[in-house]
């Protein structure tokens, strides 16, 4: 069938940016954006042009992240100059509501937030514009997909029985909206005790690995549960940036190179 002019609009490619390439998880809290914001440095090391759009908008964390904070300039009042740190690009939703503000908005509100930040920030010319989603399967999620051209999506999880089942549930809205799944991350794969070494399975082991396995898509790394990546987020500059030579850095530059 031949689409007729009157039809919407699909999915289109945004002037300046090469690929679109979405960071989800089932689960809050199983380290998305935490691996967003090492994966963008650790692109920025490699020389790519990479820009980090964060539209989780119900815990915007990559201005923490990413040590960016104050209110992004427009000085034509119709555009927004994106803020800039650690090599990356990046705008967030965080950027838009003061920190300790909650996000109450309705669907049509966040559609609204999302399609401003994609179309009217200056990203400029980028290699790959990481978008941090929200966790779970809502309009922010479908919103990306109908309005801008997703190449991929990388699915963030803990080995944990519970994250995978909804990490199953974001996969297949990824397959529904035809957008490939370039991988998966376990997060929390290990812990190794800073004191004596001993090593321990959290959340459990292998569990992302064995879901990658039977649905087809590459393991991308396997990130362990560890006090200095959590230090790093936390205060600014992410493990890629202040320990860049350290085994913790170097899973994310596994993620980074196989894009
Ligand atoms: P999400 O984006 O999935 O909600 P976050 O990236 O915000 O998750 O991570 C939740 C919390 O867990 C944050 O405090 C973060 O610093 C911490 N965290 C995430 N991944 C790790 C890890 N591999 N090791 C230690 N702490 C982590």
């Amino acid at each position: 069938l031949r689409a007729r002019k009157s039809e919407p609009a699909g999915p289109e490619p945004i002037p300046g940016i090469a690929r679109i390439i979405a960071i989800a998880s089932g689960k809050g809290g199983v380290g998305k954006s935490t691996v967003a914001a090492n994966l963008a440095c650790a692109l920025a090391q490699q020389g790519r042009r990479v820009g980090l759009l964060d539209a989780d908008v119900y815990g915007p964390s990559q201005p923490r992240m990413l040590g960016v904070s104050g209110r992004p300039a427009s000085p034509d009042g119709k555009t927004i100059l994106p803020m800039r740190n650690h090599g990356v690009t990046m705008m967030s939703i965080g950027l838009m509501t003061n920190e300790d503000q909650a996000v109450v908005w309705r669907g049509p509100m966040l559609m609204g937030a999302l399609q401003q930040m994609l179309t009217q920030v200056q990203w400029g010319a980028l290699d790959i514009l990481l978008v941090d989603l929200p966790p779970g399967t809502g309009d922010v999620q479908m919103t990306l997909c109908q309005k801008a051209q997703v190449d991929g999506a990388i699915i963030v999880s803990t080995p944990q029985d519970v994250a995978l089942l909804d990490a199953r549930k974001g996969i297949d809205m990824f397959n529904q909206m035809k957008v490939p799944i370039l991988g998966m991350v376990e997060n929390m794969s290990t812990h190794i005790c800073s004191q004596c070494g001993h090593e321990e399975h959290v959340f459990g082991h292998g569990g992302v690995a064995s879901e990658a396995a039977k649905l087809n898509v590459p393991l991308l790394a396997e990130v362990p549960l560890d006090l200095q990546i959590r230090l790093a987020s936390d205060g600014g500059a992410p493990i890629t940036v202040s320990q860049p030579d350290s085994a913790q850095a170097r899973a994310f530059h596994d993620i980074a190179s196989a894009l």
